[in-house]
């Protein structure tokens, strides 16, 4: 089963979504490619990083764009300023600053809402998006995890939040695992590996020693395992690569931490 399907709106812009979540009618989800935006260079062309050199003018198009295309206009779209932390922010629309358009919520990592008027959005350039889905209670899970995020089990921490303020629990999860760094390309050295090793026992399952000394980790292999760890069985994982597809995606590795950034975006219906 292919977890994740390429969409093109009218106005170009070319989204991931899931499609047995879309025909369920009750979230809509999409991860966004590098294509349909007016961006230039090296943020060609749908950069959504704020927090980039690019020209804002062309930030803001590139936000309408979105919007437009997720028929987003008249929801407010959430973000955090990411610090691959294991911080995770609960949303509701009555505590929001404005009641539409973009916003940024301070620090975090993760958002979690059961609230159907607020749409989530986390940022990505190689880490990976978790996209978490409660069918029973309504409510969503929304996770960026790096490497350090993903050592720190932030997608598990989400999920013990969404159990503690939704009644979440694991045979009502369903999880897709997005596009992000893969096996191929999520290259360490030495000390990173330690502090992997350090904890999980089993990483070597999820890890290869290279001829250069260094090594490569599964990291999306890796969350699923924390997650089943957990009891949670309905987990999807996309296999597209970030590094690899430059015609698709952005990469902080592969454009050596200058480029434009994607986004993950998630709401209840
Ligand atoms: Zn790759």
């Amino acid at each position: 089963m292919s977890s994740f399907l390429l969409n093109r709106h009218k106005n170009g812009v070319r989204f991931l979504s899931i499609p047995q979540w879309d025909n369920s009618k009750l979230i809509k989800t999409a991860f966004t490619t590098r294509i349909g935006g007016v961006s230039s260079g090296k943020y060609e062309s749908l950069n959504l990083g704020e927090r980039t050199e690019d020209c804002k003018r062309n930030i803001e198009i590139n936000y309408s764009k979105l919007c437009e295309a997720l028929e987003l206009e008249d929801i407010p779209l959430v973000s955090l300023k990411q610090t691959h932390s294991d911080k995770i922010v609960e949303v509701k629309k009555e505590n929001l600053p404005n009641k539409k358009g973009y916003m940024n919520l301070g620090e975090g990592d993760a958002l979690v809402t059961d609230d159907p008027g607020v749409a989530l959005m986390t940022f990505h350039a190689d880490c990976i998006p978790v996209f978490i889905f409660d069918s029973k209670n309504k409510a969503i899970g929304l996770v960026h995890s790096g490497w350090k995020g993903t050592v720190e089990s932030i997608s598990v921490k989400t999920f013990y939040k969404m159990q503690a303020l939704y009644k979440s629990r694991q045979q009502d999860l369903q999880i897709c695992i997005g596009p992000g760094i893969g096996y191929c390309c999520f290259e360490i050295g030495e000390d990173v590996y330690a502090l992997f090793k350090e904890k999980f026992f089993y990483l070597e399952k999820y890890a290869k020693k290279t001829s250069n000394e260094k090594y490569h980790i599964d990291l999306k292999g890796l969350i699923k395992r924390q997650l089943e760890d957990e009891g949670i069985k309905n987990i999807l994982i996309s296999q597209e690569c970030t590094v690899c597809r430059k015609d698709l995606f952005f990469s902080h590795r592969r454009d050596k931490g200058s480029t434009g950034r994607m986004a993950a975006v998630m709401r209840l219906i």
